[in-house]
């Protein structure tokens, strides 16, 4: 589903990415640790095209990002083909970015009408069972400002679904929120693990990495330090980076 080949991306001297190789199949959950700083973010930016990459190739399932190849040669994606790139990547950050204007229900609609053009009894008839599916078939005319931060996140998740995306990028979604809202946040995620979904977190939730990730991959200064299975990396890291990582944080 995702393939990354040796990835390279700079700000001016700042060499953030150095050469991340990482590929990750249909169905895979794969979370995405290391220090701050470490260019984790950086990389699901590049995945999705918010960033531009200087080195390497990265593929969603099957289309390269950010460009396209003929004769050869890499061509630059036009606007229109990032935006129809990004259609199979869904995005849900630390902090959820919901339109305050919209209620749950119209923020949910917002992008398969106005991007898709689905009709809007059909997008209201997907937006109320995907609100149902993130635990909120009661809060579909509820504003931002009425919803919890735990809320509010199911809310951009079920946002991102509405675009039916091959691929979900997470990204601390946990993290802005009180201790008591993780749970049901994490729910959510587990249950689209459950369903085959192909996941990429970056999380600080380690019992999250655990039991449900695939893969556990450790970042450190731009490189893929250490990968795999949690029960390896976890109770047998082999790097004196990862090891260092993992006690401060479990
Ligand atoms: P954290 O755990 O704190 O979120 P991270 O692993 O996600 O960290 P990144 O946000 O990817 O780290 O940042 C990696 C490096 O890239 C940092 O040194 C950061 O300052 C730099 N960086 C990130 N975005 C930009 C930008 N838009 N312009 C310049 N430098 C940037
Ligand atoms: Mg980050």
């Amino acid at each position: 589903m995702v393939e990354a080949v040796g990835v390279r991306k700079h700000f001016g001297d700042n060499e953030v990415l150095k050469g991340i190789d990482l590929a990750v199949r249909p169905g895979e959950v794969v979370s995405l640790l290391g220090p701050s700083g470490s260019g984790k973010s950086t990389f699901l930016r590049c995945i999705n095209h918010l960033e531009s990459i200087d080195g390497g190739e990265i593929s969603v399932n099957g289309h390269l990002v950010g460009y396209r190849r003929a004769g050869g040669k890499k061509y630059e994606l036009k606007p229109r083909e990032i935006a129809t790139a990004r259609r199979d990547v869904g995005m849900v950050f630390q902090r959820f970015n919901l339109f305050p204007h919209l209620t749950a229900l119209e923020n949910v609609m917002e992008a398969p009408v106005f991007v898709k053009g689905v009709a809007r009894t059909e997008a209201r008839q997907t937006a109320t069972d995907l609100l149902a599916r993130v635990g909120l078939a009661d809060k579909p005319a509820a504003y931002p400002a009425q919803l919890s931060g735990g809320q509010q996140q199911r809310v951009a998740i079920a946002r991102a679904l509405a675009m039916q995306p091959r691929l979900m990028l997470f990204d601390e979604p946990t993290s802005a929120l009180d201790p008591e809202l993780v749970g049901e946040v994490l729910d959510v995620m587990k249950g689209l693990a459950a369903d085959g979904m192909t996941m990429i977190v970056v999380t600080h939730e380690m019992g999250f990495a655990r039991e449900v990730c695939d893969r556990v991959v450790f970042m450190d200064g731009g490189v893929i330090v250490e990968a795999g299975p949690p029960s390896d990396v976890f109770t047998n890291p082999q790097h004196p980076r990862t090891r260092s990582f993992l006690s401060k944080v479990i």
